[in-house]
């Protein structure tokens, strides 16, 4: 059978559907481009925003075109929270939701050996279990899914019921994962989840102890954390990092509010003066670290006065840059009874606003960096006779070609020549 994937949304999503494609690729499958003709299309959606959901049904309706008579599958949090909308299109086989989608093989071999109606406890046994994953993508970086889920119930957001509850993998597998992951060349771990501060809360281990082990694993040779919580951020992570091996000095922690009054309407927990706290601690331990922010702009309830606030608050934080999202309603959340409403006029003007500012802040953070020097990861495609790479606080950089250097870490002096503009990719 020919299998072609397209991922929507999160880090999360695409290892998830890398791992899905091994498994694929293990049993005899042949994994091909979504745009050539393929017998199984699995398109893994993304709930995130009303956009990311249009993306998802042009991703399906894509399919279905490609080619008529193939099975698509569309798994992931839209498949699990939106399964009304996907059943209207036609031409889709599968919806399969966070808790089904890492039974895909099984459940299409099976269809295969016209056992068609599949069995309702297969997919019921493994309700919300939790499915390793990590995706190989471009040789030099994997994102590495450790944790799973959940339960903090943010008021604006959808994920807990598109997700499920927070579980995890032991730290034994892992660290078997992050092997595996070493075996196929990759010289950098980004470890991700949704929640991934709360890894191995419920087995009794914690994400200290996880970071430790793989720390040892010197096969590897860089790991970045993709985002953790500010609340889960302890000094005790704060202070490893610095000082281990491997982790480097690049944060991201969401924000979302720069307003007490709007974190409290967010169920968030903590306040900005926490948040404060731990951006200080980071930059005093790593004076050249990277921290990134996740916020959302015209969340309701947010009025001028808290907009202000937010960004009096984000002018004065030693951040390198924000993830700026407009506020988008998402079904069966407490947001949306949460007044006053902001209307789209509104959100569309501070997400603009907060879009500068991460700008104006991202080109002082890159100029702070200029005639410093960083160790660098080359990636290994060429582009135009040159190639890429990322230093290890997370500024891209440039230089001419030189397959030798692919998928090897060197210190660079960077300058305004070989420093590649912009926010960083993800
Ligand atoms: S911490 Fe809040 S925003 Fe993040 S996934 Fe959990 S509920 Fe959603």
């Amino acid at each position: 059978m020919r299998v072609a994937a397209h991922t929507l949304g999160c880090k999360l999503n695409f290892a998830e559907t890398s791992q899905l494609l091994r498994r694929f690729a293990q049993a005899g499958h042949t994994v091909v481009d979504f745009h050539e003709e393929a017998d199984l299309y699995i398109v893994n959606t993304c709930t995130v925003t009303a956009v990311a959901e249009r993306k998802c049904r042009t991703a399906i309706r894509q399919a279905v075109r490609q080619n008529p008579k193939a099975q698509v599958a569309v798994v992931g949090c839209f498949a699990q929270n939106g399964r009304q909308q996907i059943e209207k299109i036609e031409g889709v086989t599968w919806i399969l939701g966070n808790d089904e989608k890492h039974r895909l093989l099984e459940i299409v071999e099976r269809a295969e050996k016209a056992e068609s109606e599949l069995s309702a406890e297969l997919i019921k046994d493994g309700r919300w279990e939790f499915a390793g994953a990590w995706s190989s993508g471009d040789r030099t970086r994997a994102f590495l899914k450790i944790q799973d889920g959940c339960d903090y119930f943010c008021t604006y957001c959808a994920i807990p019921q598109a997700r499920g509850r927070s579980r995890s993998a032991t730290i034994e597998e892992v660290v078997k994962m992050a092997e595996e992951c070493a075996k196929s060349g990759a010289k950098e771990i980004v470890l991700t989840g949704v929640n991934t501060g709360t890894f191995g809360q419920q087995r009794g281990e914690s994400f200290i102890e996880l970071l430790r082990k793989l720390d040892d694993i010197e096969s590897i040779a860089r790991y970045r954390i993709s985002s953790i919580e500010p609340n889960l951020i302890t000094d005790e992570i704060i202070e490893f990092t610095a000082r281990s091996r491997a982790f480097l000095p690049h944060f991201h922690i969401p924000l979302q509010a720069g307003s007490d009054n709007v974190l409290r309407l967010m169920h968030r927990h903590y306040d900005t003066a926490l948040y404060r706290e731990k951006v200080e601690k980071i930059k005093s331990e790593m004076p050249d670290a990277c921290i990134a922010a996740d916020i959302i702009a015209g969340c309701n309830g947010e009025t001028e006065d808290d907009f202000g606030e937010a960004k009096a608050f984000l002018n004065t934080l030693p951040l390198s840059y924000l993830h700026v999202f407009t506020y988008s309603e998402r079904p069966n959340t407490m947001a949306l009874k949460i007044t006053p409403k902001t209307d789209m006029h509104q959100r569309r003007k501070r997400s603009q606003e907060l879009h500068e500012l991460s700008e104006k802040k991202m080109r002082a953070f890159v100029e702070s960096q200029v005639g410093k020097e960083r160790k660098v990861l080359w990636e290994s495609s060429r582009h135009d006779g040159e190639m890429y790479g990322l230093t290890d606080n997370y500024i891209r950089v440039r230089r001419e070609y030189d397959p030798e250097l692919s998928n090897t870490v060197t210190e660079v002096v960077l300058s305004k020549e070989n420093i590649v503009v912009g926010a960083p990719t993800d």
